[in-house]
């Protein structure tokens, strides 16, 4: 009998990350200022805490994983390896498709395996208060759950325009203690300025971040998170690949093809990067990173520095981007929306090691309703991306005859996306279509940025 779900006992959690850094044939280009020099760890010391910005800077292979982190991810972690018996059925393919579980955490993504360790980091280096941004909600609820655990006050600054329309995510922040706040406020001189100019804008998540860094930079012992894009952040989600390699080990198989969506690139990370590593050493396999078409960073962005936000208020990162003055249409994958990509994932794309395919946005709902119909679990907008990239590759398999293995990762549940399905259902959701004129004004806002050496 084949079983259905591979799983882990605690004890078989993997007890460190791995660091994709320590394995590149070429290194990354250094992040750098505005005046093209690269920065050192004090550029970043007023944002961050001072152990969290060494491992955005290391170089080691393997960083071990505090106890306590460990403790704190038993909650819903290891999490179980499925086999999509069902949609195997349902494709009539001869494809063995399997998927990591990564809504199952306690906010329902698996962005809450970066939120334990940053908050951890920040309680260890006296940090009393964190803030943060979120756009659609799942990084705000990750981020207030964990500062909850550990003790910590935590503010986000919520995008104006879904505080109104996700208010069940600010309900799941509040239960956890945070405070969260509709932006732009009036709590930050970024935020004022927005809202004399603009006192209707439904907010972005460029101003968002600027709210949140400045927050941060004006109260002690207060530093600011991000939940996806850079090193740490990417390091952390490996704890997902990792577990999935062994489970594979349980069941004598290896993956052919890996999948995962990428918005700033963190899940995709996570999942690929520990079997990135077997490809370095010289396994032959297939990596797929997968965005919306409507934000097509990867497939249609350029290799370039930018910042991460529309003020430029962090350091410019080497990576894949549309400019941080491009405007993504309000498509429902809100994760999905950054106009550009972690540096390590850009690094991997160039370096050859990886492949991009951009989907829209209704091939991939109707990826995810096959999906939720034989498998049972309501996808996330976002992780329908890599729903209907497996189901392409599932296809394909079928018209070869080959018994390919495909993993993929479910990054987390719709249930509190359930307007975008209702959209899907009653047929009002549209594909948006990228032109080299929708493009360009993101592409011009990066012009006269530093090039890359
Ligand atoms: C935030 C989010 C994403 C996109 O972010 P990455 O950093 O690219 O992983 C994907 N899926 C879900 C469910 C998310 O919440």
């Amino acid at each position: 009998m084949s079983s259905r779900k591979i799983t882990l006992s605690e004890s078989e959690m993997p007890k460190a990350w791995y660091n994709i850094a320590a394995d590149f044939a070429r290194p990354m280009p250094p992040p750098v200022g505005k005046d093209g020099k690269p920065i050192g760890p004090d550029a970043l010391a007023r944002v961050f805490p001072m152990n969290l910005i060494e491992q955005e800077m290391s170089s080691e292979r393997w960083i071990e994983i505090p106890e306590p982190v460990r403790a704190a991810l038993y909650q819903w972690r290891p999490t179980p390896l499925h086999r999509a018996a069902g949609l195997e059925r349902a494709l009539g393919t001869p494809a063995k498709i399997f998927f990591k579980n990564e809504s199952l955490s306690p906010s329902g993504s698996h962005k809450n395996n970066s939120a334990i360790p940053q908050a951890y980091y920040n309680k260890q280096f006296g940090i009393t208060r964190l803030t943060t941004e979120t756009g659609a909600g799942q990084w705000g609820t990750a981020l207030s759950h964990a500062a909850r655990l550990f003790g910590l006050e935590c503010r986000v600054y919520m995008v104006r325009v879904s505080y109104r329309q996700k208010p069940m995510r600010q309900s799941l922040m509040r239960l956890w203690g945070a405070r969260c706040i509709p932006s732009p406020s009036t709590e930050t001189q970024a935020g004022r300025d927005v809202l004399a100019a603009t006192p209707d804008t439904p907010g972005s998540l460029g101003i968002a971040i600027s709210e949140a860094i400045e927050d941060a930079v004006t109260h002690d012992n207060t530093r600011y998170a991000l939940g996806s894009v850079l090193n740490h952040v990417c390091l952390h989600q490996t704890i997902i690949g990792l577990e999935a390699r062994e489970q594979f080990k349980k069941i004598n198989l290896r993956p052919d093809v890996v999948v995962a969506c990428a918005g700033g690139g963190s899940n995709f990370a996570g999942l690929a990067f520990p079997f990135l590593a077997d490809k370095i050493a010289g396994r032959d396999m297939r990596v797929v990173a997968v965005e919306s078409a409507s934000c097509p960073k990867m497939t249609r962005g350029v290799y370039a520095y930018d910042s991460g936000d529309v003020a430029m208020m962090t350091p410019l990162l080497p990576m894949f981007t549309l400019g941080h003055g491009f405007i993504p249409p309000g498509i429902h994958a809100g994760g999905l929306r950054f106009h550009g990509m972690a540096p390590t994932v850009s690094h991997a794309l160039r370096e050859g090691l990886i492949e991009a395919s951009a989907i829209p946005q209704l091939e991939c709902f109707r990826a995810a309703a096959l999906f939720a119909g034989s498998e049972g679990i309501v996808p996330a907008p976002e992780s329908s991306h890599a729903i209907a990239q497996t189901i392409r590759e599932a296809l394909r398999a079928k018209e070869e005859g080959r018994e390919r293995v495909i993993v993929f990762n479910l990054s987390g549940h719709g249930l509190l996306d359930l307007s975008g399905y209702q959209d899907f259902l009653d047929g009002k959701l549209e594909d948006f279509e990228q032109t080299e004129a929708t493009l360009r004004p993101g592409i011009e806002s990066i012009a006269n940025l530093p090039k890359i050496g």
